[in-house]
């Protein structure tokens, strides 16, 4: 048997050994658009944070296996508080979400009375309890304009996101955290007027967390690149645009295993990184392994204090109820 051949079938007798688990487990496997390829391949569902967060509320399974990042295995507990939540790495952080506390919030809160917390889900349980309303990347300025004109508004974590809802809101009352995801800030507007610029023809899509969010459309608005080339789109908003483009190439502005999705998504456009080098290295910590350990041992259950989570579901809920975001987030 050629090397190839072993490894495919190595590989498939691993998939095969983790759906068998999984329904020994009663367990459904939900896996982030930014996991490694062969985790997204076996997963039961695949998508963005807060479409996983949704499912994880209405699947029947007993058990979620949240093959993401910490903040987003909270998510799915705070909104399916009955359900066992495992994530099989619990130190697959966030750089974005790491970047505010509770008592951060807390101090800013007491800084600007009255004003209105907005928060993207990329926030831990304990941060999401002092937000009055959560956001994804689609629904943000949906959110923003659902809030009284005279209100003050404190939006955070992502200073990129911020920049994004208050320019097309034109809100000037809209005071932003200057956090970020190291991944995202590393795709910044040098390298995408590089890459633009080697490839005159292909649309570009750019995710509003993105150092280069601002870039790219300054660069639409000089002129140097034709508005309909760029997109800043969720994930989700990738891959519906995916489905729909009859472009011959995209380039993509976004943590790298979005490619995974998007090849699945149309196999004609040839789809690459801005930079190839965006990887999260916490969404890479779950692998074939870790997976297999935590389907036959149950490692490792998130547990949310229950206070903070009524308090969080509070504003999770409201960000379900407003805008479409449905295939929102990151
Ligand atoms: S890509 Fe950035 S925002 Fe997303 S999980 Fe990784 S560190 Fe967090």
């Amino acid at each position: 048997m050629t090397a190839t051949a072993t490894d495919s079938t190595s590989r498939q007798a691993w998939a095969e050994e983790v759906r068998r688990l999984a329904e020994e487990r009663d367990a459904v496997i939900l896996a982030h658009n930014y996991q490694r390829p062969e985790i997204q391949d076996v997963a039961h569902h695949t998508g963005d944070s807060l479409a996983l967060s949704r499912l994880a509320a209405q699947v029947e399974a007993r058990t979620i296996v949240f093959c993401g990042v910490h903040f987003m295995a909270e998510t799915a507990k705070i909104l399916a508080p009955e359900k066992t939540v495992l994530l099989p790495d619990p130190n697959a952080g966030c750089s974005l979400a790491d970047t505010i506390t509770a008592e951060d919030v807390r101090a800013w809160k007491a800084e600007h009375p009255g004003a209105v917390v907005v928060a993207y889900v990329n926030t831990t349980a304990a941060v999401k309890a002092e937000t009055d309303i959560c956001c994804t990347s689609s629904n943000a300025a949906d959110v923003i304009r659902s809030i009284p004109e005279d209100r003050e508004i404190l939006f955070l974590p992502d200073q990129f996101l911020g920049a994004h809802v208050k320019r097309v809101t034109g809100r000037e009352n809209i005071h932003v955290w200057m956090g970020e995801c190291h991944v995202h800030a590393g795709i910044d507007g040098h390298t995408l007027r590089e890459r633009v610029d080697s490839e005159p023809d292909a649309e570009v899509y750019v995710h509003p967390e993105c150092g280069c969010a601002t870039s790219a459309l300054y660069l639409v608005g000089s002129g140097a690149v034709p508005q309909e080339r760029v997109k800043v789109l969720s994930t989700g908003g990738m891959l519906d645009a995916a489905e729909r483009t009859d472009a011959a190439k995209v380039l993509i502005a976004t943590e790298t295993g979005m490619l995974h999705q998007l090849r699945n998504a149309n196999g004609t456009t040839q789809f690459e990184a801005v930079n190839d080098r965006a990887e999260c290295h916490y969404m890479k910590m779950i692998d074939p392994e870790k997976l297999l350990n935590s389907l036959r041992n149950g490692t490792t259950e998130i547990t949310v204090d229950a206070d903070v989570s009524e308090r969080a579901r509070r504003s999770v809920e409201r960000m379900v109820s407003i805008g479409s975001p449905s295939r929102g987030g990151e």
